[in-house]
């Protein structure tokens, strides 16, 4: 337990969904009722909220409050509490909030009903609670980009600067960012954005009002399971994703395999430095390859030199538009990287237009391990992890980080001569080294 915060650990559910298109599908039930792997998806919630410490719950209901409180009774069951607070119209996830504001304690974390999750719950509340913001989000990257709820973060500070809620209006690239739906909010500073008697959503309503205000909302951003099952083939991938594992595989309490893979040469094609978002072209089987690792339940992560930066051909804007494009190519393929880290440094100074600071012999460039070694570090990583790249410096650093080594015969194919370093692995594609690396992990 963390005693350096004065905070119960209450979470509220929102419960009140119809399940419209659930009930479509056969299930005459409330949303949050729905059984997943021979339980409702509710119950699996108040099974996370209990093993986190969060004993003090709170259910907003509204559709057929009565089977929910049937079956799940004061919570005792569960070693839990539950306060049930019933919607006689429904406003909306924010309206709903509004109604009941005064009844819920000063600080919770937020669950939608219909999402089954396996989030460790304390840690996000402890890093909301170590920051004064008005609400914290969950984010992460999805399958399905284009139709979600993208978020647009400062990557330094985790702020969240703009909320770019479906549809999306224009057709500026977006990072791969989503709105997890699950949420920290300090009641008190919450209050005055919201209406009560009005239909409104917390996202779409609530959280542009905060960001107009110049006030700050924090996102939080993790890899665990977490998926909405509202609708048939949501709940089919949710149940199809259990029988695998998947939201154990992807938990921070165990260490996790990741996929490195390096950029240019590897994802897109190598055309030398690209400074221009449209150089950016992916290599026929990227994103079907590495939609591959993200249904095994492995992490996807890019690593990419960028002296570009430091050498004052583009700002750190415009890469981030480069890599809006690449994660939205990707998107439009079912596939995602869970983060993508550059290193912004160039060792050799005396250029014009350079950037000074940027100019220096960095542990983060590859050949170096720096940005593997911190990301390993960062999000509990496995040393049997892997690294596939075209060139002698992706090996070379994958071997200093102590993870397995792939070449691929894609791009420089090893020939840029920089290091002589030979990789545990030799493969002609992506396709083949992903099939190599599901076969020894057994997916
Ligand atoms: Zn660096």
């Amino acid at each position: 337990m963390n005693s350096s915060y004065n905070y119960e650990r209450c979470a509220v559910i929102l419960a009140g969904g119809y399940g419209t298109r659930l009930r479509d599908a056969g299930f005459d039930l409330p949303k949050p009722m729905v059984p997943i792997d021979g339980k409702p998806v509710l119950e699996h919630q108040i099974e996370l909220c209990k093993q986190y410490g969060f004993k003090q719950i709170y259910i907003i209901t509204h559709h057929q409050s009565e089977k929910i409180k049937e079956y799940l009774n004061d919570g005792k069951r569960w070693d839990v509490s539950i306060c049930y607070l019933e919607e006689a119209v429904a406003k909306g996830t924010a309206g709903a909030l509004a109604e009941f504001i005064h009844h819920l304690p000063d600080q919770f974390i937020l669950l939608y009903g219909d999402t089954y999750l396996n989030v460790n719950l304390s840690r996000m509340f402890d890093f909301h609670l170590s920051n004064s913001s008005v609400a914290t989000i969950m984010v992460h990257p999805n399958n399905h980009p284009s139709d979600s709820d993208i978020i647009e973060i400062d990557e330094k500070t985790n702020l969240v600067k703009n909320l770019s809620p479906y549809p999306h209006e224009n057709e500026k690239p977006l990072r791969n960012c989503v709105n997890a739906a699950l949420y920290c909010i300090n009641r008190k500073k919450i209050k005055r954005y919201l209406v009560q008697g009005l239909f409104s959503d917390i996202a779409k309503h609530t959280f542009p009002k905060i960001i107009d205000a110049g006030e700050n909302i924090l996102s939080y951003k993790t890899f665990e399971y977490i998926k909405d099952m509202g609708t048939p083939e949501r709940l089919i991938k949710v149940q199809s994703d259990i029988k695998i594992n998947i939201p154990q595989k992807l938990s921070f309490s165990k260490k996790r395999v990741a996929v490195f893979l390096d950029r240019d040469g590897t994802i897109n094609t190598e055309c030398g430095l690209i400074t221009n978002l449209n150089q950016l072209e992916l290599i026929n089987d990227a994103a079907l390859s590495i939609k591959r690792l993200n249904d095994a339940g492995l992490l996807v992560f890019c690593v990419t030199n960028q002296p570009v930066i430091a050498r004052g051909d583009i700002t750190e804007q415009e890469l981030n538009r480069i890599h809006a494009k690449l994660d939205t190519e990707l998107g439009l393929q079912g596939a995602y990287l869970d983060e993508l880290f550059f290193c912004p440094h160039h060792p050799d100074k005396g250029y014009p237009g350079e950037v000074a600071n940027l100019k220096i012999k960095c542990s983060c460039r590859k050949p170096e391990p720096g940005l593997i070694l911190s990301a390993m570090n960062k999000y509990n990583l496995s040393e049997s992890s892997y690294f596939i790249g075209d060139t002698t410096t992706d090996i070379f650093a994958a071997q200093k980080a102590g993870i397995t080594s792939i070449l691929l015969s894609t791009g420089y194919a090893g020939k840029d001569g920089k290091v002589a370093v030979s990789p545990d692995y030799k493969c002609n594609t992506l396709t083949d080294a992903v099939d190599l690396i599901l076969k020894r992990e057994g997916a």
